[in-house]
């Protein structure tokens, strides 16, 4: 017998009230039923926010010309991350805009360094780079690699001047899966312009990639983009599209992403965790970069050890003691 998997409907990603508390809880059940009451933990470094694309829901796009831009040192980081890292982090996630330099110069020696130095699982989240550094940065220790769809309309994608087309970034997401990397991906939610059949497009894409993981990020208006002055997405909507990916996919690690925070200021954050989510990013990119890492906004609210540690307690959840490089070690993808 064919066993389909469970599969979304637009009523499930609008409902409201009894229907969305519903949803909600079987996707927590789901999640424990899944990975138990254990919640991965890693830190994340914003690198460089050098980039050469120019995707209008993003701050750090190349047109930006209000923003600072910086490149991290390897020093810096390999001092951080070696020496005084969190002791809840089992993995680290180094990210960047798509800046091929920083990928070479910085992200690779760092890779080298935390391979030989900790214990740490490497993800690493660069855009779509050539085949010579990204076979590097595996040779090097990375094994996970986040590239996220954002969207899965082909016209939508080109309008907004996504990276590449869409089907060169899904062809991307394939030929890494096809080279070992175990593959995350993600999309916004509640974009401008997008109906329910766009929002289930999404999932229709995810389901059909090699992955074995995908984030849900609300859509946020940032500044100095040509959304700026677009409705942000609810956090009610988000928190839904997270729990329909839990149902989907059972298996996948889904993140709380810290833009739950700007959707629902005060418990969006914590919500997503009661909602099937299962991978908590502790920002450990130094003050003064980290102010112009412009996903959206300056004033974004960073999520610290103490407030991820206080959100999984909350949640009556714990920290896992298994590294998530581990995990996807095993995992399907
Ligand atoms: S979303 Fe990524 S690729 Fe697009 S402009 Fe921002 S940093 Fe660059």
């Amino acid at each position: 017998m064919v066993h389909r998997r469970w599969f979304p409907a637009a009523e499930d990603l609008e409902a409201s009230g009894e229907a969305q508390e519903l949803l909600h809880a079987r996707a927590a059940a789901s999640a424990r039923a899944g990975f138990g009451r254990s919640v991965f933990v890693r830190g994340v470094v914003e690198v460089s926010n050098f980039c050469r694309e120019n995707c209008h829901y993003c701050g750090m796009r190349r047109d930006n010309r209000t923003l600072g831009r910086y490149r991290a040192t390897h020093d810096a980081l390999a001092e951080l991350l070696v020496h005084h890292r969190p002791a809840s982090i089992t993995d680290i996630n180094i990210q960047a805009g798509e800046d091929p330099v920083a990928a070479r110069e910085v992200v690779l020696p760092l890779v080298r360094t935390l391979r030989r130095e900790t214990p740490l699982g490497i993800s690493v989240c660069l855009g779509t780079l050539s085949a010579d550094i990204t076979d590097a940065l595996s040779e090097a220790g990375a094994s996970t690699y986040i590239i996220k769809f954002e969207l899965a309309d082909p016209e939508r994608y080109r309008a907004l001047q996504a990276p590449g087309t869409l089907e060169e970034r899904v062809a991307h997401i394939r030929w890494l899966a096809e080279r070992g990397w175990k593959v995350s991906s993600g999309f916004i939610c509640g974009l401008p312009g997008m109906d329910a059949d766009a929002a289930l497009g999404n999932f229709r894409l995810a389901e059909s990639l090699p992955l074995i993981g995908c984030s849900v990020s609300p859509f946020v208006p940032g500044e100095s983009t040509p959304l700026t002055a677009a409705p942000a997405a609810g956090i009610g909507q988000t928190l839904n599209a997270m729990a329909a990916l839990r149902l989907m996919r059972p298996d996948w690690v889904i993140p709380a992403v810290s833009a739950l925070n700007i959707a629902g200021p005060g418990t969006g954050y914590r919500r997503g965790l009661a909602t099937g989510a299962n991978l908590c990013t502790i920002n450990l990119t130094p003050d003064g970069e980290r102010e112009n890492y412009l996903l959206y906004r300056r004033d974004r609210f960073i999520m610290n050890e103490e407030r991820i540690l206080a959100a999984i307690s909350d949640e009556g959840l714990e920290v896992s003691k298994v590294r998530l490089a581990d995990h996807l070690a095993t995992a399907a993808g």
